[in-house]
């Protein structure tokens, strides 16, 4: 399969080899690094790219699961194109701002006011700053297994391999060496859809916990939902103790108007966004209720600073709006029937196929992995079969193509 996929992609290898001379790896992402090398894109269109060999591909990526409407959507690129001739960012604020913190106070049900950043990371990042100075605790939880971006407070326990970790215990582990230990002693890590150890470690540890943050929707685990019980129970726990709980809705806001959140009828503090609030430009953001979020109210100084030349830029602002003006619920209602076909028919030729697999997922979204266990979260991934992934990768790629 390897073998094919380099016959087919012979400018991506002279491209990746020149990469390699100037950029580690010779990229600045990691998304789609599948050896021997990612295919270099020279166009998108619709729900297609095409290398820059000429091969087309159906995108089930969509950079991350950024684009709802395809590549190139006519109404955001009309947008984008408007707002290039104005001016691309300012010093002072833009109406385009006004109307998109409006689309999602308006949507997402625990959204009063809301910032926005140029990247999920920082929505992340600066929604644990604000629960940490409102409870004035320095401690955070999370998900064993679960991604929030690149920062340090999130980056504990993400891929950590199974031998890194205590048998019985959800464990915090760094992702890099060098991490301070004070990061990671401050990062308390849950298991996943397991009520009991959550809530004897939340208690063990309320006394100097501000928050929780979880993906409802839990991506690196396949996309798989969180159960409603179990998020219900977290939304009483941390009510109870006085913690801050954050949905990070980064990739979930997919799935309806107003999130996860709404589908599953629990309403977080704090919400972390990005990806298709952006309409496909540089985007991320963080909302909630009004009391945490005016703690950046920069009126009377603000008590949390969060500052960024491109927060908020038009350029993004507008790309965004042109998005969600056109994600009504009836585009909703069919891409998630789309997702349940998908998945439906993945199950089916797996079958035929006499591959064990389990197919993960909710929606739009979905997850694929090589094993005859039930996924259910971080070391139930981690025991699937990685060299299968990998095929799947080059394998797809080549017959696409
Ligand atoms: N949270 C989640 C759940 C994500 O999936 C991502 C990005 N994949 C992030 C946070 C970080 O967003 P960004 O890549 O824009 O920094």
């Amino acid at each position: 399969e390897v073998d094919r996929y380099t016959a087919s992609t012979p400018r991506s290898a002279e491209l990746q080899a020149e990469a390699e001379r100037y950029l580690p790896g010779g990229s600045s992402r990691g998304t789609a690094y599948f050896a021997p090398y990612p295919f270099f894109v020279e166009r998108a269109d619709g729900h297609h790219v095409v290398d820059v060999d000429g091969n087309r591909y159906l995108d089930f990526m969509l950079n991350a699961t950024t684009y709802v409407l395809g590549h190139s959507n006519d109404r955001v690129v009309e947008a984008v194109r408007e707002q290039a001739a104005n001016g691309l960012s300012y010093s002072t604020p833009h109406e385009s701002q006004v109307r998109l913190a409006q689309a999602l106070c308006e949507r997402v049900p625990s959204v009063e006011k809301v910032r926005f950043t140029n990247s999920g990371t920082e929505g992340t990042l600066n929604a644990i700053r604000a629960a940490r100075a409102y409870t004035g605790r320095h401690k955070i939880a999370k998900i064993e297994g679960g991604y929030h971006g690149n920062h340090e407070y999130v980056s504990v326990s993400v891929y950590a391999p199974l031998d890194a970790l205590d048998p019985e215990e959800p464990t915090s582990v760094a992702e890099w060496p060098g991490q301070p230990p004070s990061v990671v002693e401050d990062v308390i890590t849950l298991h996943y859809n397991d009520i009991e150890s959550t809530e004897r470690i939340l208690r063990e540890n309320a006394a100097e916990l501000s928050c929780v943050i979880i993906e409802p929707v839990l991506s690196n685990f396949g996309y798989l939902p969180a159960d409603g019980e179990y998020l219900a129970r977290l939304r009483e726990l941390t009510t109870e103790l006085g913690l801050i709980f954050i949905f990070d809705e980064v990739q979930s806001f997919r799935l309806s108007q107003g999130g996860a959140q709404e589908q599953m009828g629990v309403i977080p503090d704090m919400t972390t966004f990005g990806k298709v609030i952006g309409g496909g430009m540089p985007v991320g953001a963080w909302g909630g209720r009004a009391d945490l979020m005016d703690l950046f109210d920069p009126t009377d100084g603000p008590v949390v600073s969060h500052a960024g030349t491109f927060n908020a830029n038009p350029m993004t602002m507008v790309a965004g709006l042109a998005t969600l003006d056109q994600l009504t619920p009836e585009v909703y209602e069919r891409m998630n029937a789309l997702g349940d076909i998908l998945r439906a028919k993945l199950r089916a030729v797996f079958d035929e196929l006499d591959v064990a697999v389990q197919v993960t997922g909710i929606g739009s979204l979905f997850g694929i992995h090589f094993t005859e266990e039930r996924i259910v979260d971080h070391r139930s991934v981690l025991r699937a079969d990685r060299a299968m992934q990998q095929k799947l990768f080059t394998g797809y790629s080549m017959r696409a193509s």
